[in-house]
């Protein structure tokens, strides 16, 4: 209850502040929902609305549901989060950052790799803030960072090293 009077207030605010990455997200959000199941039942996971706050995915047979971030690059722990603002009104009332699932995907030599991996739980001190600065088009937003991803627990939901 106090996850949705919370979440209702930053709905519009939450998404959709970077249209190019943004982009790019839906694109890794599609790939996601297209390439795994859910990680809990197996059944077909969907997309949210774009202005959903936090979750990016749900399953359509259970509960599951979890942000969706893509990263151009081999997995690695630091990837980019979202607005600091958000976030931090969610822990400051006690909620938890919602699981994690990143769509990492590289090429190298001309070959394309991708890795899906599932982060089950990310805690607080994983967050790193950080502001951009005053000449950037959106001057001093505070945005946060994922960072040490590859030392928490973690599922791989898809290795494909040698995609064609
Ligand atoms: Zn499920």
């Amino acid at each position: 209850m106090l996850f949705s009077v919370v979440l209702s207030k930053y709905s519009n605010q939450s998404k959709g502040n970077m249209p190019n990455r943004k982009t790019q997200g839906d694109i890794g959000e599609t790939e996601v929902v297209k390439l795994i199941q859910c990680p809990n039942c197996h059944k077909k996971l969907q997309k949210l609305p774009r202005n959903y706050p936090l979750y990016d995915v749900q399953c359509t047979g259970c509960s599951f549901r979890a942000q969706v971030k893509t990263s151009q690059s081999k997995p690695k722990g630091i990837i980019r989060g979202a607005g600091w603002d958000v976030i931090e009104k969610v822990m400051k009332v006690g909620i938890t950052i919602p699981p994690l699932i990143v769509n990492f995907r590289w090429i190298k030599s001309g070959k394309k790799g991708q890795q899906i991996l599932f982060f089950p739980f990310i805690p607080k001190s994983n967050l790193r803030r950080y502001q951009l600065s005053s000449n950037h088009r959106q001057p001093n937003y505070k945005m946060f960072n994922y960072t040490g991803l590859m030392r928490l627990p973690h599922f791989t939901l898809l290795q494909d090293e040698n995609k064609e």
